[in-house]
């Protein structure tokens, strides 16, 4: 842990608790993100930093110098030269050694960014400058704030600077963040971050676990609380963050991260061993991925293969659709990397709190039991059908499997398998090569599909559980609002006599069915999976070496036995004491 060079003992420790969400522990500077309030980031830099920052901003002049020479070349072009001649007096203003100054005095002798200071001397001028009601001087004003707003551009990289504008490394605090912002971390620069909403299964969170970022939700307020540049420390593991944290806080969180560095090695040691209970029954232990540049950590989680790929990351932050083309390239360099493990690809699950900027869609009172998932795609064929080609495409090395999200009825999935055909054919015509073979499931998340299992199975060749969802519709508790998360509780004996329901029908019928929801990941609810009778685990890459010690500690006795009892009782809390009881005795070390 390193942080900002602060005295903390002149300023009072506060701490503020919320809901653990990404496992961590970090320290240093709190960036404040307002959206809409500060469009230009302020932030303090270290004085080793000052000629970078001066180089940097020196970088962002040339840049807009060449700019605004261009766009005058192609005016005069287009216009004359008279008329492109306005743009001398904005080239006169990077020239303006006055402004320059007091930018590099900004920098050099209060520590701040650069494109602060540019913002904050660039309005001081223009806003003298139009005080004096001289037309000439007015335009001048309006000069400055132009040329001072394509300097920030440069700067940031964004023609809207916002979450990642801030260039020095730094934990985010903001009211919300939602998928494809956090999707847009730089996990380089991004340390951790700390919201007053949101929760353990959100996707939010998800992708924090997956980007390997520390992160605390459900913390109400301290956007409002906090400000730019102060000093805190975030704990991941138990969902707290501390406000000038005082010495004695840091010794105690260094002897922490010694603590749990000491258990992740031993962990690590794990990496080629196979997720075997003590009674000898394998369980196929794979991880879930959201972005394609993550394979190297699946690598070295020791997971058996890709469980769960969402599809939709790569759908974030785009202006337009990718193309089936595109596709097929970031599925095929996926599974060439994982080949011989397997990938299951899951069909796009946009909807909900996963909104798309390049399919913008009507608002939904209720979006998370509208127009989502399966049920997108089969509204929107030609959207559905250009990634089931480019999926099929990428199977061709026979290691893709398939699936679809948030089917609610065995019709849908017939749909779906149609759709599919139809691709098959047009692919055999055009000549392009795929795994004829090629396996296809259906997530079962929504408490209709896990009763009518049965006859979902007979469509399909396995089932992965989204116990995410399936808590969510099965309890009528919206997995985002934490203010009901304490009603969100996946040891409910409903939601686990769906779960049994679903391993019994899928047995029956002769096919598999994994866990790729959360409860996947939750080494506490582990032994109750297996007890289920849930034949394969996807989880969280970051957290696949515990699962499977907690696996290789476990016997499918004990598991079921737990299970049978759980399924009788008629208390979540109970049932989940239960679990961590035994946890404790198997595997205690691995508990927070
Ligand atoms: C789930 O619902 O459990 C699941 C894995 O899907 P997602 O979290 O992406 O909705
Ligand atoms: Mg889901």
């Amino acid at each position: 842990m390193s942080g900002p060079d602060a005295h903390p003992e002149q300023r009072e420790e506060r701490r503020f608790h919320g809901f653990a969400v990404s496992p961590g522990v970090s320290r240093g500077i709190a960036y404040v993100h307002r959206p809409g309030k500060d469009e230009v980031p302020r932030y303090p830099i270290q004085p080793e930093q000052v000629d970078s920052e001066i180089l940097r901003l020196e970088a962002a002049l040339g840049a807009t110098r060449a700019q605004i020479t261009l766009i005058q070349s192609q005016l005069a072009a287009a216009v004359g030269a008279k008329d492109a001649s306005i743009f001398d007096a904005h080239l006169l203003v990077i020239e303006d050694a006055s402004l320059l100054d007091e930018v590099v005095r900004g920098i050099d002798q209060e520590h701040l960014n650069a494109e602060f200071v540019v913002h904050r001397s660039a309005s001081k001028f223009a806003a003298e400058l139009a005080k004096l009601h001289d037309p000439y001087l007015s335009e001048r004003s309006l000069d400055i704030t132009d040329v001072a707003r394509r300097i920030i551009q440069n700067l940031t990289g964004k023609a809207h600077p916002g979450l990642g504008a801030v260039q020095t490394r730094h934990l985010l605090v903001a009211h919300h963040l939602t998928p494809s912002d956090t999707a847009s971390l730089n996990r380089d620069l991004v340390l951790g971050f700390a919201t007053d909403v949101g929760s353990k299964t959100s996707h939010t969170a998800i992708l924090a676990r997956s980007l390997g970022i520390p992160a605390v939700s459900g913390l109400h307020g301290v956007e409002k609380l906090f400000q730019t540049g102060d000093d805190i420390l975030l704990d991941g593991y138990r969902g707290l963050l501390v406000l000038n944290p005082l010495p004695a806080t840091l010794l105690e969180y260094e002897e922490f991260s010694h603590q749990r560095a000491r258990v992740e090695q031993d962990l690590s040691a794990l990496r080629e061993t196979a997720s075997t209970t003590r009674d000898g029954h394998h369980i196929t232990l794979a991880a879930n991925l959201e972005f394609a540049d993550d394979l190297p950590l699946h690598k070295l989680s020791g997971a058996e293969g890709v469980g769960l790929y969402r599809t939709e990351v790569f759908f974030f932050n785009r202006d337009s659709l990718p193309t089936e083309d595109e596709q097929f390239e970031n599925y095929r360099r996926i599974a060439a990397e994982l080949h011989p493990q397997k990938i299951i690809i899951r069909t796009l699950d946009v909807g909900g709190d996963k909104p798309l900027d390049s399919l913008p869609l009507p608002a939904e009172s209720n979006p998370f039991l509208g127009l989502r998932g399966v049920r997108l795609c089969l509204e929107h064929c030609d959207i559905f059908k250009s990634q089931l080609r480019a999926i099929l495409r990428a199977s061709a090395g026979g290691n893709v499997r398939l699936m679809y999200p948030m089917v609610t009825s065995p019709g849908e999935v017939k749909r779906a398998n149609a759709l599919l055909e139809e691709c098959r054919h047009e692919l055999r015509a055009e000549g392009h090569a795929f795994d004829e073979r090629l396996e296809v499931g259906v997530m079962i998340e929504v408490p209709a599909a896990a009763l009518c299992a049965e006859h979902i199975a007979c469509e399909v060749q396995f089932f992965s559980i989204g116990t995410n969802d399936l808590v969510q519709y099965t309890l009528a508790v919206d997995r985002l609002n934490e203010s009901v998360a304490p009603l969100y509780e996946a040891t409910h004996p409903a939601v686990l006599r769906l779960i049994k329901h679903v391993t019994d029908a899928a047995h029956a019928a002769g096919i598999w069915v994994g866990v790729c929801g959360e409860m996947a990941s939750d080494i506490v609810l582990v032994p109750l999976l297996l007890g289920l009778g849930v034949d394969e685990l996807s989880a969280a890459a970051l957290l696949v070496p515990r699962i499977k010690r907690a696996v290789q500690t476990l016997d499918l006795k004990s598991c079921r036995e737990l299970a049978a009892r759980a399924l009788e009782h008629d208390s979540a809390p109970e049932n989940l004491k239960a679990c961590e009881a035994l946890a404790r005795e198997r595997y205690g070390e691995l508990l927070a």
